[in-house]
Order: structure tokens, then C-alpha cells, then sequence
């Protein structure tokens, strides 16, 4: 990889829970355009970390630069604003509305529009309802082309990974500087999985910075050429695919533990 300018510099992340301290003192750094994967195992720290960059969870310590400012001060609107997008670990979606409704609700995220402007410019709020629902479509068409022919689907009759998919198109409406993707293959089948990463190579493919986490060893060698691996909350390696599967620190801390799998073809 080429080296890109930091687009997000975290240092010294840090969360505890009571007596768990989930995350202890965490670096990274993200380039603009790049993909950086988030690998370890359950409990390690990976949704912590993202439930701060969002802030959703207040950090113990640390800073997270993006823009000038420190995302772990921010509230979760003013992070959202400065465009950061995410993914769930479980997808939450409304399951009873359409596949457009569900994705518009990112492109009001970004698109607000108060009661009084609704009283005092209503043709301002119908051209934005407009354009809502054309960045809705262009973000479908781009994820989920044929989720876009069908925008009027139910949420809840559409298979797993199309869910995933609108998750995805909600998120990169208004193409976010930074899009934080949670476990997307989490209960995917392999063929699942396969598509989900062209899915996201596809979003990196248009220059989107993208910090991904996930399990499947296989599917974040696929997308992500840098890893960084986390452990009881710390940063125990980092380096391309090659270079963490035998870094000996990882394999201590996936050693005998169950459901974790460093060989590329353990992917369940
Ligand atoms: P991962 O995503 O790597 O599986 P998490 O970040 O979800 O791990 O959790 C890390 C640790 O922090 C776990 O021990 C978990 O139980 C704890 N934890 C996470 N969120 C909370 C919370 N809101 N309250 C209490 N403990 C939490
Ligand atoms: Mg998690």
C-alpha cells in the first residue's frame, strides 16, 4: 500500500466497564482511502472501540483526531456530522418499513430539516424530501443494485445479506469520510460472505475510509491489507495478513480458544 495522508489518528483509546477495562490504550491510525481490518477475539475490544469513535460510549482516555477535533469528546450527531458512518453488529433496521424508508433515514442523518422550516419554507422541505430520496436511491443503486430495482421490498421478507446491504447503502449516503463496519459477515454462509466483501471492496473501491471488523480470517484478508489485532483491549499486533497470522503474539491469544480461527480456511 502506498502511504496516504492520516485521515484518523487514535492513541491511547481507553474504556472500562466497572472493573473490565475494555479497551487499554488503543493506537491506530487510518489513511485517507484505506482499509483498515479489526481483527480478535470475542470481548476484545473491537464494538468498544467503534462505540466511542461514535460516541455512544464516553472513553476513559485517549483522543481520536479527525478534522481538527477530538472525536472522543463529540456527541454521537456532531461525530455524524463531521462524516462518520457506521455499521451494527446486529442489524437494526426497521424490518416492517421499505427498503428506500429504511435507507432514507441516513440521508435525513445528514439532511435536517427543524418544524419551523417546515412552516416557514415548505417548498425548501419538499425539494430536500427530494433530494433525500435521490441520495437514498444513488447510495442503493451503488450497494445494492438489485435492492434499487425493488426499492419498495419489506425490510423483513428480504434474505440476511440484503439486509446487510441496506445497513451498508444507509451508512454511505452522502458518502461518509469514514465508515465503521461492524462484523458484516457475522451468520453469513460462505457464498454470503463472499459477496459481502465485493460489497465493501466495491465502497473502498471509490475511496471511502473504511475501518472493518470482523472474525472471518479469510474475509478480512480479502479486504483489508493492513490488521490491526486486538487482545483484553490492547493492540497486540499490526501488519498485513501474512504478517499477523504468524505473529506470535496472535497465535498465543487465538491458542485453545473456541469459535476462533487463524487459518484462512477456518471461516464458519
Ligand atoms: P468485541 O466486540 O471485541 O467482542 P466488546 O467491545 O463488545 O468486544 O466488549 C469488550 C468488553 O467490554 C467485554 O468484556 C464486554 O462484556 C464489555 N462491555 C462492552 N460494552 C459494555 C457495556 N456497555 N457495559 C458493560 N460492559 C461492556
Ligand atoms: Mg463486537
Amino acid at each position: 500500500m502506498t502511504a496516504s495522508a492520516t485521515l484518523l489518528e487514535i492513541r491511547g483509546a481507553a474504556k472500562s466497564f466497572g472493573g473490565v477495562q475494555a479497551l487499554d490504550g488503543v493506537d491506530l491510525h487510518l489513511g485517507t482511502g484505506e482499509v483498515l481490518g479489526v481483527i480478535g477475539p470475542n470481548g476484545s475490544g473491537k464494538t468498544t472501540l467503534f462505540n466511542l469513535l461514535t460516541g455512544v460510549v464516553r472513553a476513559s482516555g485517549g483522543t481520536a483526531r479527525l478534522a481538527g477535533a477530538n472525536l472522543l469528546d463529540l456527541k454521537p450527531w456532531e461525530i455524524s456530522a463531521l462524516g462518520v458512518a457506521r455499521t451494527f453488529q446486529n442489524i437494526r433496521l426497521a424490518l416492517g418499513q421499505s427498503v428506500l424508508q429504511n435507507v432514507l433515514v441516513g440521508a435525513y442523518r445528514q439532511n435536517r430539516t427543524s418544524w419551523w422550516q417546515v412552516l416557514l419554507a415548505p417548498h425548501t422541505v419538499a425539494v430536500r424530501e427530494t433530494q433525500a430520496v435521490e441520495k437514498a436511491m444513488e447510495a442503493l443503486r451503488f450497494v445494492a443494485p438489485a435492492l434499487a430495482a425493488a426499492p419498495d421490498r419489506i425490510v423483513g421478507e428480504l434474505p440476511y445479506a440484503d439486509r446487510r446491504r441496506i445497513e451498508l447503502a444507509r451508512a454511505v449516503v452522502g458518502n461518509p469520510r469514514i465508515l465503521l463496519i461492524d462484523e458484516p459477515a457475522a451468520g453469513m454462509n460462505p457464498h454470503e460472505t463472499a459477496e459481502i466483501a465485493d460489497d465493501i471492496l466495491r465502497i473502498a473501491a471509490r475511496g471511502m475510509s473504511i475501518l472493518v471488523i470482523e472474525h472471518k480470517m479469510k474475509f478480512i484478508a480479502t479486504v483489508a491489507p493492513r490488521i490491526a489485532v486486538l487482545n483484553f483491549g490492547r493492540k497486540i499486533a499490526e501488519g498485513s495478513y501474512e504478517q499477523i497470522r504468524t505473529d506470535p503474539h496472535v497465535l498465543a491469544s487465538y491458542l485453545g480458544r473456541k469459535g476462533d480461527h487463524l487459518a484462512a480456511s477456518g471461516d464458519r
